[in-house]
């Protein structure tokens, strides 16, 4: 993941302060595109593969959560960019691989898997550290999540930079990204020129490439997430688009949105009979739909037993659902610990 700002050489162009590779954070004044503006009363039309049921409620992330069973649906590229100076996480993500780039070259020159292992194990801890609106709320509080997702957002990097096919491809980007230029305009943010859709299609064969490595190498069984097949390829598309809308013009955005598939169907999310619940981990409501049997809560992101009846606190009384595969839990409000009846 994030994987496209690594091969960026140090910047050479005067007064420019960022990399033209890294897009950079849209300035207070940029006017942002229509295509970049989430939708958050709408809901992205998409199916879960587990269970079969269709989006139904509004999702605070990018990461849609099955309303039904709590599998990983999709990302959503809209509700990616609420509340988010687009482009942002991949800045970041740039700043800190900067500081290991002399270290990396040369593990990568020597073939040394375990050295770059430790360097992007350091860069993706930072990174979670710095974005924690980036990835999936699982990651923030549940400490054994972040834990399989940093081993697999490292094992993704190592497998597509040992994969022989991208040197070729990684040689082409460097030259192509040399020859991009930003155009300045009045009062709004600089616009890309030069050979941008070359580069854009290079940046999605390259991703292709080192999905299928990933895929081959079993790497994507180690996801906590389980994500469906072309999820992992939907959020590396929805970074670089993030990264470079603001440098489009409206048109040419929606060009890039459906070169990437990214251009989805949303309908409008119509208000439906919920059940609330506390979640027992962090207390705050959960919305349940009829016949709901566990939800991934939005604020703390752990999965959560909504089909059993809720149990009250033996201490304060406030009615809790309990964690999936969780026998005991601590409430949120009083701390007194709970056990499974
Ligand atoms: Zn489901
Ligand atoms: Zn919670
Ligand atoms: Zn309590």
């Amino acid at each position: 993941m994030m994987n496209f700002f690594k091969k960026s050489k140090p910047e050479k162009k005067p007064q420019a302060a960022q990399s033209i590779f890294s897009a950079g954070i849209p300035r207070e004044s940029d006017t942002l595109p229509a295509s970049l503006k989430a939708y958050s009363q709408f809901i992205k039309r998409v199916n879960c593969p587990q269970c079969g049921a269709p989006k139904t409620l509004p999702s605070k992330t990018a990461y849609l959560y099955c309303d039904f069973c709590g599998s990983l649906m999709d990302y959503d590229f809209r509700a990616g960019n609420a509340g988010t100076n687009a482009g942002l996480s991949n800045t970041v993500y740039h700043r800190i691989i900067a500081t290991v780039q002399s270290q990396m070259a040369q593990a990568r020159a020597r073939g040394d898997q375990e050295e770059c292992r430790r360097i992007y194990r350091h860069v993706y801890t930072q990174w979670l550290k710095e974005c924690p609106t980036a990835v999936s709320p699982r990651a923030n509080q549940d400490m054994d999540f972040r834990e399989r997702f940093i081993h697999y957002t490292v094992e993704c990097a190592v497998a597509k930079d040992f994969d022989p096919r991208q040197a070729e491809l990684d040689a082409r980007m460097q030259r192509l990204v040399a020859s991009l230029q930003r155009i300045p305009t009045l009062g709004g943010a600089w616009m890309a020129a030069g050979p941008f859709w070359e580069y854009a299609a290079l940046f999605k064969q390259q991703m292709e490439f080192a999905y299928e490595t990933i895929h081959q190498k079993g790497v994507d069984a180690l996801d906590p997430d389980h994500a469906p097949a072309g999820v992992p390829l939907r959020m590396e598309y929805s970074y670089f688009c993030q990264a470079w809308l603001p440098h489009l013009s409206p048109a040419d955005g929606e060009r890039l949105l459906k070169m990437y598939g990214l251009d989805a169907e949303y309908d409008e999310f119509k208000p439906i009979q919920t059940d609330t619940r506390k979640c027992g981990c962090c207390g705050s409501d959960i919305l349940a739909l009829p016949g709901a049997r566990q939800v991934v809560c939005e604020n703390c992101g752990f999965t959560i037993d909504v089909n059993s009846h809720p149990i009250s606190c033996m201490k304060c009384g406030a009615l809790l659902s309990f964690p999936v595969s969780a026998d005991h839990f601590a409430c949120p409000y009083c701390g007194t610990d709970n056990h499974r009846i």
